[in-house]
C-alpha cells in the first residue's frame, strides 16, 4: 500500500505562540464568573434481568443503585474554578417544543489545568435563576428538590413604609400540594410558616407538624436556585504545544492553551435526576421489584 508522503518545506521558521496565557489568567480572575465543577463518570451499575429461568445483565442502570440513583452518572471531585462564560445563544426552532423553555448553550472557556470530560456540570455560584417543578414527597421532613433552593437576599419595600427598604430573604415563591386521591389541596404552602428552607436548599416540614402534605402527594414548587449546566461538547480541543525560543532552537517551552467548551442548561432535560456524589437515596424511595 502507498504512504502519502507530504512535501516538507526546505526550512521552517521557529514556532511561535503569541496568545499569552498569563494576561489571559489574570483577566479570568479579575473578570471571570465562578463555578462548581462536578466531574461526571458513567456508573458501572447494571440492571439484572431474570426471564425463564435465565438471568443476564442489561445495559440499564438500576434505580436502587446509591451511587448514580439510576441516572448512569457518578459525580466526583466537586472544586471552584473561574469561567468565561461567552455566546450564550439560544436555538429557535425549540420553541415549537418545549413552550416556555427553548434549549439554549453557552461556551465556557477554562484555564488549561482544568480539562472537563463529556457530561461534567458547572453551576454558576453567584447566578439566579427561577425553576419550577412537580413532583413527589418521598421524606418525612426534609426534602430536597430538584435543585438546591437558594435563599436569595434582596432589599424589598417594608410592608410598613414601601419607601423603607428592609433587607429580606426568599427561597420558595410558591408551593401547592395534590393530594393523594390526586385532588389539589387549598393551601398555600408558605415559606418560614409551614416550612422553612435549610441551609443545605432543602424543604423542612417540621413547621406544618400534621398540616405538611402527605408522603406520596404530588408537589408543585417555583423557587430561586443556581444556574447549571453540562457540557455537551468540545469544539474547540485542548492542545499542549511546545514553543520553540526563537533564538536558541534547542529550547522549548510548554505552552498550554485554555479550554472552550460548549454546555446546555441542566434544567432542559439533559438528564434525570441530577445528584451529586453525596447523594443517598431516600429511605421511602418508591419499591421497585428488582432483582
Ligand atoms: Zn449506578
Amino acid at each position: 500500500m502507498p504512504t502519502l508522503r507530504l512535501v516538507q518545506p526546505k526550512y521552517i521558521e521557529p514556532e511561535s505562540i503569541d496568545f499569552d496565557i498569563d494576561e489571559f489568567r489574570r483577566a479570568l480572575f479579575q473578570k471571570g464568573r465562578e463555578l462548581t465543577w462536578d466531574w461526571a463518570t458513567s456508573c458501572p451499575c447494571q440492571m439484572s434481568i431474570t426471564s425463564t429461568g435465565r438471568s443476564s445483565l442489561v445495559s440499564q442502570n438500576r434505580i436502587d443503585c446509591s451511587a448514580c440513583r439510576g441516572s448512569g452518572i457518578i459525580y466526583s471531585n466537586r472544586q471552584t474554578t473561574i469561567g468565561m462564560l461567552t455566546d450564550a445563544m439560544l436555538d429557535q426552532k425549540f420553541f415549537n417544543l418545549y413552550a416556555r423553555y427553548a434549549e439554549g448553550s453557552v461556551f465556557i472557556t477554562l484555564l488549561p489545568e482544568h480539562v472537563p470530560c463529556l457530561n461534567d456540570r458547572f453551576t454558576l455560584t453567584r447566578g439566579i435563576v427561577v425553576y419550577e417543578e412537580t413532583g413527589m414527597r418521598h421524606s418525612a421532613t426534609v426534602e430536597q428538590p430538584r435543585f438546591p433552593i437558594v435563599k436569595r437576599a434582596m432589599y424589598l419595600g417594608s410592608e410598613s413604609d414601601p419607601t423603607e427598604p428592609e433587607l429580606t430573604e426568599i427561597g420558595v415563591l410558591y408551593c401547592r400540594a395534590a393530594g393523594l386521591n390526586g385532588q389539589i389541596l387549598p393551601t398555600e404552602y408558605e415559606e418560614n410558616v409551614h416550612f422553612t428552607v435549610t441551609d443545605d436548599g432543602e424543604i423542612d416540614w417540621t413547621l406544618a407538624g400534621a398540616g405538611a402534605p402527605p408522603i406520596g402527594a404530588r408537589l408543585s414548587l417555583r423557587y430561586y436556585g443556581r444556574p447549571c449546566f453540562v457540557v455537551r461538547g468540545f469544539p474547540f480541543i485542548q492542545r499542549d504545544l511546545y514553543q520553540n525560543n526563537a533564538s536558541s532552537m534547542d529550547t522549548r517551552y510548554l505552552g498550554l492553551h485554555p479550554i472552550k467548551i460548549i454546555c446546555v442548561p441542566e434544567f432542559l432535560g439533559a438528564r434525570n435526576p441530577p445528584v451529586v456524589g453525596d447523594v443517598t437515596v431516600p429511605d421511602t424511595y418508591p419499591s421497585q421489584d428488582l432483582p
